[in-house]
């Protein structure tokens, strides 16, 4: 079983359903009055948690203060970062005022999306399989994809992120006079939740990342750095170039020359893309970037920004004259060869529980859902708690609810309803 990279507190839940509603995948019931997750059918998009007036949604991120448990710490940040702080603080800054809020040291990810943008040019170069290829770079898609789309597996770019190779190219870098530690940690610094790594899977004992921090958490502590504690740069640090524009939609392709792709965002906007990959539309475009948020990585959920100033912000970066060192292509060549932007472990499907595991089951089960959904009024109310009267159909023929569960079945959860939502009864009632 995966470790959740969300959870619903329920002090703070109110249950009027916000999450229930916007859940792309259905994965959100309400029980007893409380809203609670179906992690098998979760694919962390992150929807919820920006739609709970309550803040009950929370993240499994690690808690700023609580990272000075670790000895030595290196800042990841994701290039959404840098479209996050007003207009005058630029990346490089915003680099530097990281080592003065707890980080030992900062890397420059936009350099690593450089490289990985000029090896997924070489995959394709190299590519004879089916198409079109599609981008794994947002976690949301690839587990979209594992539970929804299991055909499509093998079309997912089976390269590193950019967070995992600069770390490892920290890491390979190591000389013997450095002052870092060789078991530093690496602390992703995170616009959603989805990224959050997890120890049970991949890394083993040694994971890439040891922890993510959310950038909603470290985004006063570094304003107000940046604000009233203007320094001398502790190390040079190199301007950024066109990583950065891995933060918005469009950004991964920056180094294809002559491929067609076509990139989108937007979880519902993905939904579509899929579906048409699936049914064969696209099998002539060599390359899908897809991003489960609106614009890519700068709307994610854990982000402080509104979506237009960060892309404003965004794109002033962008015209700034780029001064990032050239790529060593020699270097990068070698790299490649030696596989260090391969991934160790692709994905694979995952059946939620209770997927039909045979033809005779999934009849059974597809006239069942059919029988309990003529039994529905099919208004969508959601008050027997899952988002619409087909779920909760499909819920009864898994086993995982009742029919009773219908207000109109059960006049008695009706009551059950009013008690938890403190409803008072008309006058002539009480
Ligand atoms: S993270 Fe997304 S998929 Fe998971 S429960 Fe929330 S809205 Fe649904
Ligand atoms: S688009 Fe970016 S921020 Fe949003 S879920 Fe995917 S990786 Fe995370």
């Amino acid at each position: 079983m995966r470790s959740p990279t969300l959870r619903i507190l329920p002090e703070r839940c109110d249950g009027k359903m916000h999450c229930l509603r916007i859940c792309p995948t259905q994965a959100i019931r309400i029980r007893g009055g409380k809203a609670v997750i179906l992690e098998d059918r979760c694919v962390e998009c992150g929807r919820c948690l920006q739609v709970c007036p309550h803040q009950a949604v929370v993240p499994q991120t690690e808690v700023f203060a609580d990272l000075e448990r670790l000895a030595y710490r290196v800042a990841v940040p994701a290039p959404s970062l840098f479209a996050q702080f007003p207009r005058e603080y630029s990346p490089e800054e915003i680099l530097q005022a990281l080592s003065r809020i707890g980080f030992h040291e900062a890397v420059d990810t936009t350099q690593a999306c450089e490289w990985v943008s000029w090896a997924l040019r070489e995959f394709l170069r190299e590519y004879r399989g089916p198409k079109p290829l599609i981008s794994s770079f947002c976690p949301v898609v690839v587990r979209l994809i594992q539970i929804r789309y299991p055909s499509l597996i093998d079309q997912l770019i089976p390269l590193k992120g950019p967070e995992e190779v600069a770390v490892e190219a920290l890491r390979s870098k190591q000389g013997a006079d450095s002052k870092r530690p060789r078991d530093f940690s690496a602390i992703y610094l995170t616009p959603c939740p989805a990224r959050v790594p997890r120890p049970d899977e991949g890394g083993g004992e040694n994971p890439v990342l040891a922890g993510a921090v959310s950038i909603r958490d470290l985004y006063n502590p570094l304003l107000t750095f940046l604000n009233h504690q203007p320094d001398a740069y502790r190390w040079p640090m190199p301007a950024m170039g066109r990583g950065l524009q891995w933060a918005r939609r469009g950004g991964t392709g920056t180094a294809l020359q002559g491929e067609l792709w076509i990139n989108a965002s937007g979880i519902n906007e993905v939904i579509l893309v899929l579906e048409d990959i699936e049914s064969g539309k696209l099998r002539d475009t060599d390359y899908v970037e897809l991003w489960s948020c609106r614009g890519g990585c700068i709307s994610g959920p854990l982000v402080v920004e509104n979506f237009y100033l960060a892309y404003h912000k965004l794109m002033l970066l962008e015209q700034r004259k780029m001064q990032a060192p050239p790529l060593n292509m020699e270097q990068l060549r070698k790299w490649y060869q030696q596989g260090r932007f391969t991934v160790e472990h692709r994905p694979r499907a995952v059946a939620p529980p209770g997927t039909e595991t045979d033809l005779a089951e999934a009849i059974a089960r597809r006239r069942a859902r059919e029988q309990a959904q003529s039994l529905f009024p099919m208004i969508n109310c959601g008050l027997c708690g899952a988002p619409d009267c087909q779920t909760l159909a499909d819920d009864v023929a898994r086993g995982q609810a009742a029919v009773e569960y219908c207000v109109f079945h059960d006049r008695g959860h009706l009551q059950e309803l009013k008690d938890i939502y403190r409803l008072p009864g008309r006058p002539e009632e009480r």
